[in-house]
């Protein structure tokens, strides 16, 4: 099965009124295990609407989400928020980390969240916090990190309850183009060695040419790249 997979998903704001919305007009794409996309989506085409429904945060008006072959769409607001803790990592262009609480503890919370133990939870997020090279900062609140530093906390934090897929919404937009560098290369090296199947929204080429392919959205429709 794919890891999520979109089938004719429609979505329209302000649907029957007057300046209705038609924002996405039957979406369809697959994600693999193990696979990052590129989603390059010029402002307005719908990204941000595809980005919410794919990660059950918003539901389509038509049509099916699929996470590893289950369908989404249908069922109530308990499973998807479910399956959106355990199954889904969120990446957005400003990291939004807990400013009050330590890169570790930024780490270690959602994974409280979801039932795991306080030493269990810190123990992983100081393996992932090494393994993308801010655990000597693990003690550290976000304001004393750099950009980078702070977009690799949020990764490790993205990914603490092991999701099976990960989408990101100009997950370095905000970083000079070094550290934006940098930090991409530990998104694919993630993406290669755990099976993650990553969606990356960005208007950068350079990034989307390093991904296994590219998905275009023009006016809510996925178009040839
Ligand atoms: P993108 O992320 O590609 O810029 P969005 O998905 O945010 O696009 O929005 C696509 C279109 O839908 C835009 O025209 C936007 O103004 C409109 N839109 C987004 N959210 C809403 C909403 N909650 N109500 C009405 N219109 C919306
Ligand atoms: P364990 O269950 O002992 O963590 P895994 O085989 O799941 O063993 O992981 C091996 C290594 O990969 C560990 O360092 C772990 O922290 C890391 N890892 C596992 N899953 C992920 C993930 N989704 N994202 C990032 N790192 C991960």
């Amino acid at each position: 099965d794919p890891a999520l997979a979109l089938e004719g998903v429609e979505k329209t704001y302000g649907r029957g009124r007057a300046g209705e919305v038609r924002v996405l007009r039957g979406v369809s794409l697959a994600l693999a295990p193990g696979e990052a996309v590129a989603l390059v989506a010029p402002s307005g085409a719908g990204k941000s609407t595809l980005l919410h429904i794919a990660g059950l945060l918003d539901t389509p008006d038509a049509g099916v989400v699929r996470l590893g072959g289950q369908d989404m769409a249908g069922r109530g607001d308990r499973a998807r928020t479910q399956a959106r803790r355990d199954r889904v990592g969120f990446i957005y262009q400003f990291h939004h980390l807990l400013p009050e609480f330590t890169a570790l503890e930024n780490v270690a919370l959602p994974q409280m969240a979801a039932g795991v133990g306080r030493r269990a939870a810190e123990v992983r997020a100081q393996e992932l916090l090494d393994r993308v090279g801010v655990g000597p900062r693990a003690g550290h609140r976000p304001a004393a990190l750099s950009g980078g530093e702070q977009q690799r906390v949020a990764f490790c934090r993205a990914l603490a309850n092991r999701p099976s897929v990960l989408l990101a919404d100009e997950p370095t937009g905000n970083l000079d183009p070094e550290t934006s560098d940098q930090v991409f290369g530990v998104l694919m090296a993630l993406v290669r060695e755990t099976g993650l199947a990553a969606l990356v929204a960005t208007h950068n080429m350079a990034l989307a040419a390093r991904m296994d392919r590219t998905l275009r959205l023009e006016a809510g429709e996925i178009v040839p790249a």
